[in-house]
């Protein structure tokens, strides 16, 4: 009985111990006192109580009172009700399994078939421990990095050459630009957010509809949006490029990991393999990566896909290829809309998906998360103990 209910249950019948143990102890007593074998598993008298030798369930049952057993069996039941359907991921959804209801006929013990598909399974079964992915998919800025003051010394350098007639933005800027640094996606649209914010652009509009002050800042040229969309895009890469030429102490300085590098080090150990996947240039990550001694098993930049969904895939293909089973994958990003896109696409539904609420996002965003039954918050105190300590 005590095995059957785990730790919770010891703790739940305690209460009832030292009935139960003096019944043992007296049954050992008395059949101590049995001379021949055969007599052994007789029922015989102590006072007050009349028990096997062999105590069991029934002896449990027998020598409770009715409220306590009732208690007992409301105590596993709940626990049955509480346990969730685990998807590949391993994360736990809102899926409860109800009990089967009682059978009739069911009085004697049934033996599990090894035979059923759900021990095929057992690979996705929910380890008594935790769940460990066997591919981590990690985003950069936001997750692994705080870039903020690189970011936006690039953004005003790129700034200062797609507009050379205009005043390059000052320091003054930087304190609206980390505040909406949660609504830029790739890097080109920084210098855009700097122009926005230094044109008084208030920040609840570039907070409530960035595509749209994006795009009209976009169109304001020089040339076409797209132009100046691949003239930002490439400025941007070029001006860091000549940066870490001159000085590239100072600029790999000027990005710093959220948590201890060993704690990263320790993390991106864990799982078979740990990827970065990033909407930056893969080079410079790498510098930084090198520079932390945090090493990774790919790094996918910009250059790999268009949109994260497609480097999941991509991984997902070459693990499913290498090892005859698809993956279990974990994907911690900071941008919630590049989580929510994930969830539409249902080739990739068994995706576990982590908001890393100390990334560039807003408490609204972090509230979203909370609410959502696919995304999970994962807080950098988890993050840094490693997978075991996520939701
Ligand atoms: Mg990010």
């Amino acid at each position: 009985m005590e095995g059957d209910l785990g730790a919770d249950g010891l703790e739940e019948i305690s209460p009832f111990w030292p009935q139960t143990e003096m019944l043992r102890r007296r049954s050992r007593l008395d059949e101590s006192r049995f001379e021949k074998p055969g007599e052994r598993g007789r029922s015989f008298h102590v006072p007050c109580y009349s028990i096997s030798a062999k105590p069991t369930l029934l002896d449990v049952k027998e020598h409770l009172e009715p409220v306590e057993l009732l208690t007992k069996v409301s105590r596993t039941a709940v626990k049955i009700v509480a346990h969730r359907t685990l998807p590949r991921s391993g994360i736990g959804h809102e899926r409860p399994i109800l009990p089967p209801p009682p059978s009739p006929t069911a009085s004697s013990f049934t033996p599990f078939d090894l035979s059923s598909p759900l021990w095929h399974d057992r690979h996705h079964m929910p380890s008594p421990n935790h769940v460990t992915p066997d591919i981590l998919a990690l985003d950069f800025d936001g997750v692994l990095c705080d870039g903020m003051g690189e970011y936006f010394e690039t953004s005003r350098r790129t700034y200062a050459k797609a507009w050379p007639g205009a005043p390059v933005p000052g320091d003054d800027l930087l304190p609206a630009f980390r505040r909406l640094r949660p609504v830029i996606m790739t890097g080109w649209e920084m210098p855009l957010l700097l122009r926005a914010i230094g044109q008084g652009q208030s920040e609840a509009s570039i907070l409530r509809d960035w595509a749209k002050v994006r795009d009209a800042q976009a169109a304001s040229g020089p040339g076409s949006r797209e132009q100046l969309v691949g003239l930002l895009g490439k400025t941007l890469d070029a001006v860091r490029r000549e940066w870490i030429a001159a000085d590239r102490a100072g600029w790999i300085a000027r990005n710093t990991a959220y948590c201890r590098l060993e704690e990263l080090r320790q993390l991106v150990a864990e799982p078979e393999r740990a990827v970065l996947v990033t909407t930056k240039e893969g080079e410079f990550a790498h510098l930084i990566l090198d520079e932390w001694r945090v090493h990774l098993a790919d790094i996918q930049g910009k250059e790999a896909g268009t949109h994260k969904c497609d480097n999941l895939r991509a991984l997902i293909s070459a693990f499913a290829a290498a090892h005859g089973r698809r993956p279990r994958v974990w994907f911690v990003e900071d941008r919630f809309e590049t989580l929510e896109h994930v969830t539409t696409h249902p080739d990739l539904e068994d995706v576990g998906l982590y908001l890393a609420a100390w990334g560039y996002n807003t408490p609204q965003t972090r509230a979203t998360a909370t609410a959502s039954k696919r995304v999970r918050l994962l807080e950098l105190e988890q993050f840094r103990q490693g997978v075991s300590a996520w939701p």
